[in-house]
């Protein structure tokens, strides 16, 4: 799951960031504008901060100023990770899904599909860069043929691999589909917030939207929070995206899709480089977990978009106790969205709940014990609501709750983040949570000696929470 409606905002006191956003309704708009440059330096969600050791996990993504490009090339070592063969995923849903091997056996070579991937991974779409008719949007060729390896800046894609490649597209999306800009999804909207937060809508090709935000932190690195479903089945009380119901899963090029506008996005508005991707956008990942696992994979393949595995994390509400079991094969860090460990409780906040919490839990250690003693960072969220479930005997239950995790599972370093939850507005049941409430929950649990960190505000507008801007644009939609 994620964190549809709390996920990016919301704001303890003191740390709460006002101000306006921009919107720009359609993406042209952006284009004459210059890139809006906060000078805030909101705190990066905490599990990011956590997890990042100083280096970057798409440490050769290159933005306009960067020196070197073939530096691209080089892979960060994937200590914590399961290892994944290149090979161990298939094709679904044109080039934007495909291994570097199966693309290379259906363009004729691996050259072919080096180059096709070397524009994935900066945002562009190699049928317009090298198509008959050029169409680069706000994109300057020379600029772009920069950015790309050293090696391969002279080399380009001929008439019949651009018809493979086309092909590709409209086998599985249909005969109007023909690429991935402009065909597999179109950028539809985007809005800025203060602090830079970057929410970007994407129409897909039958017309349905779906969202995903860029999350810079102190001008240095990003997260990107995407969507792995329109809608979502879980129906969590809190959440905007549960409001809508699930319209239907996203195929992987389609999740693949938000990390290239993103990529596009960042580069072109030179926001902080790509250094995390969250499932945490609009969906539950384990209702559509073939696509998110393989989708995963390619964000961390050395020749796609060369992620750590330990910068991609998958959140999950955990509809089943399996549900762990799958991700945990997956290059990934796992995430549970907890909220609440009495079962009564996390039924009212979560009412598709089935399994106690106790089941779960069960699941999510015979998850961790499947990975290797270095690879079992776990995190654990809960959205703290106001007199719900942010109270002083709801931290010592998460607690307990959570020692039989840590005494269970070797080498288990779970992070409990605490999300203070955000008034979505017209639609919400809830209320944020005091500041002095939030701060007292996570002081009991440090003193139990757990990992804790409180969530800070980030999007400080209006549309600004995963699901927000979806739902907004379609209010029929929610109950
Ligand atoms: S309804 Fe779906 S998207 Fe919303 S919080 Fe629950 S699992 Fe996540």
């Amino acid at each position: 799951m994620k964190f549809a409606t709390y996920a990016l905002l919301s704001v303890l006191a003191g740390s709460e960031l006002s101000g306006t956003s921009r919107a720009f309704a359609p993406w042209t708009a952006l284009a004459s504008t210059k890139p809006l440059h906060s000078t805030l330096a909101p705190e990066a969600p905490s599990w990011v901060a956590d997890e990042d050791n100083g280096g970057n996990s798409r440490a050769n993504h290159q933005t306009r100023t960067s020196p070197s490009v073939s530096s691209r090339l080089k892979i960060e070592v994937q200590r914590d990770v399961p290892n994944v063969d290149d090979e161990s995923f298939s094709s679904s849903g044109g080039a934007l899904a495909m291994s570097i091997e199966e693309l290379s056996e259906k363009l004729g070579g691996r050259g072919r599909a080096q180059i096709v991937w070397d524009c994935y991974s900066i945002g562009v779409d190699p049928a317009n860069l090298f198509g008959r008719v050029i169409k680069l949007g706000w994109d300057d060729y020379e600029t772009i043929l920069n950015e790309l390896p050293s090696q391969r800046r002279s080399q380009r894609l001929g008439p019949e691999t651009l018809e493979k490649l086309k092909e590709l597209y409209q086998q599985s999306f249909g005969e109007k589909v023909k690429k991935v800009e402009g065909g597999v999804a179109t950028l539809s909207h985007i809005s800025r917030a203060k602090d830079d937060t970057t929410k970007l809508l994407l129409k897909l090709s039958d017309g349905l939207e779906v969202e995903t935000v860029i999350i810079p932190w102190k001008g240095k690195r990003s997260t990107l929070c995407i969507s792995s479903q329109v809608g979502c089945r879980q129906g969590c009380t809190f959440c905007a995206t549960g409001k809508m119901g699930k319209l239907r899963d996203l195929s992987t090029s389609e999740i693949l899709a938000q990390m290239f506008y993103a990529l596009k996005i960042q580069r072109l508005e030179e926001l902080p480089e790509i250094s995390n991707v969250v499932f945490m956008g609009m969906g539950e990942p384990s209702d559509n977990v073939e696509n998110v696992v393989r989708a995963t994979k390619i964000l961390t393949t050395r020749e796609l978009f060369q992620m750590s595995a330990s910068k991609v994390t998958v959140s999950t509400v955990a509809p089943t106790p399996e549900a762990f079991k799958e991700f945990a094969k997956a290059p990934c860090v796992l995430a549970w969205s907890v909220h609440a460990v009495n079962d009564d409780l996390r039924k009212k906040l979560v009412p598709t709940t089935k399994y106690s919490m106790e089941e779960l839990r069960q699941g999510l250690i015979d998850g961790l014990l499947s990975r290797p003693i270095n690879a079992r960072t776990c995190m654990l969220e809960v959205a703290l609501m106001r007199g719900v479930n942010d109270q002083l005997e709801h931290a010592k239950e998460l607690a307990e709750f959570t020692q039989v995790l840590i005494d269970r599972v070797p080498g288990v370093k779970p992070h409990i983040n605490l999300i203070p939850y955000n008034d979505i507005g017209q639609h919400s049941l809830y209320e944020k949570p005091l500041a002095e409430d939030v701060v007292a929950f996570q002081k009991h649990l440090q003193s139990k000696g757990m990992y804790v960190h409180i969530r800070s505000t980030r999007g400080d507008d209006k549309i600004a929470a995963c699901g927000q801007l979806a739902t907004s644009k379609r209010p029929n939609m929610i109950s």
